[in-house]
């Protein structure tokens, strides 16, 4: 198999040579014989949309640096992992549906620039329009607007890009997306701990993290990184779910916990976090999910979907009530 590096140049006086480049090709087929897939390599000095992003927004950040809140949206809760595989991107998109069956405005920004999962999950295809040439609409499905790279690359694209650029790109999709007002803003963001997640977790006005783990020793402690990552930068741990938490057998009903069971919940108290769930691991979440339909659309009322419900409840009361806290007035005695 013959293996290809095609530079993909996002330059300043071609704003949209991405979205360009990649109308040009087919979605799954790539127009150079021989070759199986593309891998994107862009420039640091390279953006995604027209607007240029200020200088600042390239450099390292620096602890205690402003978090710019971006307009309209209430709250921005992200959901993360401390490893990739462990149902991210399949809670993230329930949580969100979970909050808009609820009855709040919901946006769902995939951050996860490496493994852009929504725009499959929420059965979304095509391109975002930007109406001004400037900034992009979000696409909508089940009454969520979702914004992810995965629109504007081919599914099998490599991103190979460094923190920087990633916030960079990151930043514009959240910024410059007519996302309108939101209540909540459920982040997708990449798995890990490293610079880029480091970078999100202080750059972005988080109101909380929820943290994704299964319930085994070694995804535990990649949560635990998670944890202590989002505990540094001050961003407040909203609490673990397990998923993948036990499997229950779909003919006999038997129950097995495959990858043990209750090891996040017992980790959530070791580390002083809230426990906001579990999530089983059932072929239903699985089929639901990869099609496009997620469980809390196909079947709402299942016990799974009651569960994202559950959960969904308990995010929104605690980041409610925190920003309540945060505006009570205070009666001074004199
Ligand atoms: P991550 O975002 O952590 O990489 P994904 O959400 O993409 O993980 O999930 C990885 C795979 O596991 C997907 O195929 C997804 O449908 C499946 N999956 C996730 N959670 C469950 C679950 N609770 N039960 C069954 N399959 C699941």
């Amino acid at each position: 198999m013959e293996m290809s590096v095609l530079p993909l140049k996002l330059t300043q006086n071609a704003p949209n040579s991405l979205s360009l480049s990649a109308k040009r090709q087919k979605r799954r087929s790539t127009p150079f014989p021989g070759v199986l897939s593309v891998t994107a390599v862009a420039h640091p000095r390279t953006t995604i949309l027209q607007k240029k992003a200020p200088a600042e927004e390239q450099k390292r950040p620096t602890p205690g640096r402003e978090r710019k809140m971006v307009p309209g949206v209430k709250h921005i809760v992200a959901v993360a992992s401390g490893k990739g595989g462990v149902g991210k991107s399949t809670v993230a998109s329930n949580l969100a549906l979970a909050l808009s069956a609820a009855g709040h405005r919901v946006g769902l920004l995939d951050a996860d620039i490496y493994g852009p999962s929504q725009p499959r999950m929420m059965g979304i295809s095509g391109r975002p329009q930007s109406p001004d040439g400037n900034r992009l609409d979000p696409m909508e499905n089940y009454g969520v607007k979702v914004m992810s790279i995965g629109f504007l690359v081919p599914e099998d694209t490599a991103m190979i890009w460094r923190g920087p650029m990633v916030m960079s790109a990151l930043q514009q999709l959240m910024r410059d997306v007519n996302w309108g007002e939101l209540d909540i803003m459920i982040v997708d963001m990449p798995p890990g701990t490293g610079d880029a997640q480091l970078t999100m977790a202080q750059d972005v006005p988080l109101a909380g993290a929820v943290i994704v783990s299964t319930p085994q020793d070694i995804a535990l402690l990649d949560a635990r990184k998670g944890i202590n990552m989002f505990q540094k930068v001050e961003v407040p741990v909203l609490g673990i779910i397990e998923n993948m938490s036990y499997f229950s057998c779909p003919h006999c009903g038997e129950r097995t916990d495959i990858f043990s069971h209750g090891g996040a919940h017992e980790e959530s108290g070791r580390q002083g976090v809230d426990f906001l769930g579990e999530v089983p691991l059932d072929i239903k979440i699985r089929e639901t999910s990869d099609g496009g339909k997620p469980i809390m659309v196909t079947d709402p009322d299942s016990p799974h979907s009651k569960v994202f419900r559950e959960i969904a409840d308990r995010v929104w009361d605690k980041i409610e009530g925190a920003s309540a806290q945060r505006t009570m007035p205070k009666i001074v005695m004199q």
